[in-house]
């Protein structure tokens, strides 16, 4: 199975990623905590993505095209999180997968207002050593500003600032959203209701798949 989860920014696509991948056995592939690796270590794609990521803009197509060629396992079976982004990755993708003889199953669009989507983003913790993703009233960690699984503390995240989150919701509205036609027409795209509390969200994503 090859998923898409598709949907602005905080709508909780990882927080469900990670869970729905670890039940089903597929791999989970967010190309921004790909790319926030990178920046970390340093790499010569961490340091061309980093002021783009700073600003709340998107990474040129080609890098990600590249990434994402470099990390797609040969038999599929991925959740793609956070990509496509623009069209020409979607037709990228595509291109790809055609390649592969693979397909894409379906795309998942999480759907939540904008007072939802800030006040997820403005809460959001995340720990920079393993990666879990906690929120400080919704998911909160058991010891305050601790991570659960590895005991680093938690940090927030640069671009989930308000100045930053701003542009980011524009570029989602600009560059992102034209994709849900691009599925739609295929009719491979179906609305998941993200406004809801997490394990509400995760019952109807597994409905939506059965
Ligand atoms: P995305 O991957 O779409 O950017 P995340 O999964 O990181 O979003 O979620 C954004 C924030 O919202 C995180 O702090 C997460 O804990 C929280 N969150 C995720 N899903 C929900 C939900 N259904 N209800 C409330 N908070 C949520
Ligand atoms: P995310 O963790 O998905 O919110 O992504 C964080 C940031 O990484 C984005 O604001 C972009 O700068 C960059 N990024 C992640 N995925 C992509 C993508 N598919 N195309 C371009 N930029 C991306």
């Amino acid at each position: 199975m090859n998923l898409i989860f598709l949907g602005p920014p905080g709508a909780g696509k990882g927080t469900q990623a990670k869970r729905l991948a670890k039940e089903f056995d597929l791999k989970h592939i967010s190309t921004g905590d790909i790319l926030r690796d990178a920046v970390k270590s340093q790499t010569p794609l961490g340091m061309k993505a980093k002021e783009y990521m700073d600003r709340g803009e998107l990474v040129p197509d080609e890098l990600i095209i590249a990434l994402i060629e470099e990390v797609m396992p040969e038999g599929g079976g991925v959740i793609l999180d956070g990509f496509p982004r623009t069209i020409k990755q979607a037709e990228a993708l595509d291109e790809l997968f055609d390649k592969k003889s693979l397909k894409i199953d379906r795309v998942i669009l999480f759907d939540a207002p904008d007072e939802d989507i800030v006040q997820r983003l403005s809460g959001r913790r995340t720990c920079p050593s393993c990666g879990a993703v906690f929120h400080v009233k919704f998911n909160p960690p058991k010891e305050d500003e601790i991570c659960d699984r590895c005991g680093t503390k938690l940090i927030q995240r640069e671009d989930d600032k308000e100045e930053v989150v701003r542009k980011r919701l524009e570029v989602y509205r600009k560059q992102t959203a034209p994709l849900i036609e691009y599925y739609e027409k295929r009719s491979i795209l179906v609305k998941l209701n993200a406004s809801k509390g997490i394990e509400e969200v995760y019952g109807e994503l597994l409905s939506l798949l059965r």
